[in-house]
């Protein structure tokens, strides 16, 4: 039996943990760095060192990681051991302060946007102790941001805490003004993580899944999720115990797994937890991808994080629910139960509207990867026009405003059930739209349109900086009122700036044609795919939104507009090359042997003067598809080393996006229908059949 609450944290060096083993002194030195973010002095840090070293390796740890998250969308660890040479040839365990503090990993290969070599050619690692430390396997983790010598960011953790301090200060300011004096204000993250479970040993035969994450093959099987007998469905034994165990690992390291089920696609499921602080969560989700992949291998199966593992069923996602909170413990997305005179909220939600409207670029491109590309917009995720969900009540009462008139309440119908002994609820009056990009939920909003495979600290940088600067320009506008004024001008404040917003605000179905050409007429953005999101980046406006906030300098906006977009020309010109191989190496030669057999047999049958119409049909269809195969690699193949031939990234990422992948998705058409003719025993790999329909 698993007594859970043993197990939760019992591989964190966490506050608990701190309390018993570190003295009184520099446990609370620590606790003021962990509240404040003020610096660390180096005797405190020799003592914790030591502290966290025993621990660690009563845990079973023999080395220790700066863990960190470089631009590559994963995380990157080198293991060092705590080992140091002792007299007569022995070791002991030895980590000092120096060493958890700051660390040098040999960063050259990290991609940098070409900071790293007109400034300074090495990077470091910095301890971030408000992320608690933690033992997995024989290793110690140390969560730590990664620098250039000359202060430039090469992560994505260090921008998300300048977003996290940039919001605090602006959300104190607006606070002040109602009197509440909080010593800080964060938001608050739980991000649904979806992934799709198949098994290993067929994986191992799909060299397009190996290489790319996705199939880039493979025509629809019979049955995908039409009878939507999946969604919530029983959970099959051995993803059962996949799940099991996933829990139990990642309780063991103090992340608050709490929901898990089955999800629309077969094989895909989802696991939520517990929502935390942005910047533990973002570190929580990273790990709780490393987990699943992990945990999944000593079940048989492969885990897919990828966004689109397979054409024709839903991809995976990940929604981020994001809501800002008080040191207070509250949530200032919180309508309450007298939501018409709840002037607050309203402000704070009033700042949401126009952060999204005035950044739909900086949202939309937040999550543009190649992977998630297949999915926004394909009616199976939101659209790539970011707008908002309110529901009615709210946008009711903001329209109320907007035109003067007096509100009267809405109260949400009354749902029953139909049955004696079921409670009956009130309809939630913030209607839950499943099609919208950037839905209010009750108390929080969930920004739906992140990849599964997405780091979340972009996003969440982009939401945290496009409401701080917005609050500020509130807190400019209010602060200057006098306190008799206040409400008044507040009120007004909210009327004009929804007025001035509105736009952006949409309750009805997203998925529809009609919203595409509602949003045009809007004038809201549409950018469809990442490489058109991305050069959106470094737009007058982004730099100096970034610079007045003190998040990214304009080198290191650019820098990191180049890094997607040279990521995004990798990933379609790896997923090209593999193509090529998989059509030239493996599909040409079973579609050819199958005409060999055909034509024998129709000769046979010729010979014979037996009937060979239906040989010869298809006989000619495989051979015309055949021809079409050829043709449309060889053009493939061209495109790519066309690229080369691009002046600059941008050009390069447009022409990977509009001629390479364009290609790409001809050239799957005509395999796909090969696919579709050819006997299951010359296919030379597993069908969507096989991968998806498992039992
Ligand atoms: P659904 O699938 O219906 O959207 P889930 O229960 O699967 O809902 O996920 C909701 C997520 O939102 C959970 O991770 C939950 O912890 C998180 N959440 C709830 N309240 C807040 C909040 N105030 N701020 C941020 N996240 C929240
Ligand atoms: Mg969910």
């Amino acid at each position: 039996m698993v007594k859970v609450p043993e197990l939760f944290g019992s591989m964190v060096f966490n506050e608990q943990v701190m309390r018993e083993r570190l003295p009184k002194d520099v446990f609370a030195a620590l606790q003021n760095t962990i509240r404040t973010g003020k610096a660390i002095s180096s005797e405190v840090a020799e003592v914790v060192a030591n502290a966290m070293k025993d621990w660690a390796i009563e845990k079973g740890a023999t080395h220790y990681t700066h863990w960190f998250q470089p631009m590559t969308g994963i995380t990157a660890e080198k293991h060092d051991s705590f080992i140091q040479p002792a007299e007569g040839g022995a070791v002991i365990m030895n980590f000092s302060g120096k060493q958890l503090i700051k660390g040098e990993p040999d960063a050259s290969s990290f991609p940098s946007g070409g900071l790293r070599s007109t400034f300074e050619a090495r990077g470091y690692t910095a301890w971030d102790p408000t992320s608690y430390a933690f033992v997995r396997d024989t290793v110690l983790y140390i969560p730590t941001a990664f620098l250039s010598y000359s202060g430039q960011v090469l992560d994505k953790k260090t921008p998300l805490l300048r977003s996290m301090e940039s919001l605090s200060a602006a959300a104190l300011r607006v606070l002040k003004l109602f009197g509440k004096t909080p010593e800080r204000v964060a938001p608050s993250v739980g991000p649904e993580q979806e992934y799709f479970l198949i098994p290993r040993e067929l994986y191992e035969k799909r060299p397009d899944l190996i290489i790319t994450g996705r199939t880039l093959f493979g025509a629809r099987p019979p049955k995908g999720q039409e009878l939507e007998d999946h969604y919530f469905g029983i959970i099959k034994v051995n993803v059962l115990g996949f799940m099991e165990e996933l829990d139990r690992e990642l309780w063991k390291l103090g992340i608050f797994a709490k929901t898990r089920h089955n999800e629309v696609a077969p094989c895909q499921h989802e696991l939520a937890p517990i929502y935390s602080t942005v910047n533990i969560a973002t570190d929580h989700n990273q790990l709780t991808m490393a987990v699943m992949r992990k945990v999944a291998a000593r079940h048989g199966l492969v885990c897919l994080l990828h966004e689109k593992p397979f054409e024709g069923v839903n991809g995976s996602g990940k929604h981020n629910n994001w809501s800002i909170s008080t040191t207070d413990g509250e949530n200032l997305l919180e309508p309450g139960k007298d939501l018409k005179n709840n002037l607050q909220f309203m402000l704070f939600l009033t700042a949401v509207i126009r952060a999204v409207d005035e950044h739909q670029d900086l949202l939309r491109l937040s999550v543009a990867t190649a992977g998630n590309d297949h999915r926004l917009g394909a009616n199976e995720a939101p659209p790539a026009i970011i707008s908002m969900f309110l529901g009615d009540e709210i946008t009711d009462l903001l329209e109320t405003l907007a035109s003067d008139r007096e509100y009267s309440n809405h109260v949400g119908n009354k749902l029953s059930a139909g049955v004696d002994s079921v409670p009956v609820i009130y309809e939630d009056t913030t209607d839950r739209n499943r099609t919208s990009p950037f839905a209010f939920t009750g108390n929080k909003f969930e920004f739906r349109s992140l990849g599964s495979s997405l780091n979340i600290a972009c996003p969440n940088i982009m939401i945290n900086a496009a409401v701080a600067d917005v609050l500020n320009a509130f807190a400019d506008k209010l602060e200057k009122v006098k306190p008799s004024e206040f409400k008044k001008a507040a009120r007004e404040l909210i009327k004009s700036e929804y007025i001035a917003h509105r736009r952006i605000v949409f309750n009805g179905d997203n998925y529809s044609a009609a919203w595409k050409e509602e949003a045009h007429r809007r004038g809201l953005l549409d950018l469809s795919g990442t490489p058109e999101s991305l050069s959106y980046y470094d737009r007058k406006e982004n730099v100096e939104l970034f610079e007045r906030l003190k998040i990214y300098t304009k080198q290191e906006v650019r820098a990191r507009k180049d890094i997607l977009l040279e990521n995004y020309c990798k990933v379609i010109n790896i997923e090209a090359l593999t193509m090529c191989d998989i059509t030239l190496k493996q599909i040409l030669p079973a579609a050819t042997e199958f005409t060999t057999r055909l034509a024998d047999n129709i000769q046979k049958l010729t010979a014979l003067k037996a009937d060979a119409s239906a040989q010869s049909d298809v006989l000619s269809e495989i051979s015309a598809l055949i021809g079409k195969v050829y043709k449309t690699e060889k053009k493939l193949s061209d495109a790519v080393l066309a690229v080369k031939n691009e002046p600059d990234l941008q050009s390069a990422a447009d022409a990977y996006h509009d001629t390479v992948f364009a290609l790409m998705q001809e050239l799957r058409g005509y395999c796909d229908a090969i696919e579709l003719l050819m006997p299951k025993s010359l296919w030379p790999f597993p069908t969507y059949s096989d991968l998806l329909l498992y039992i």
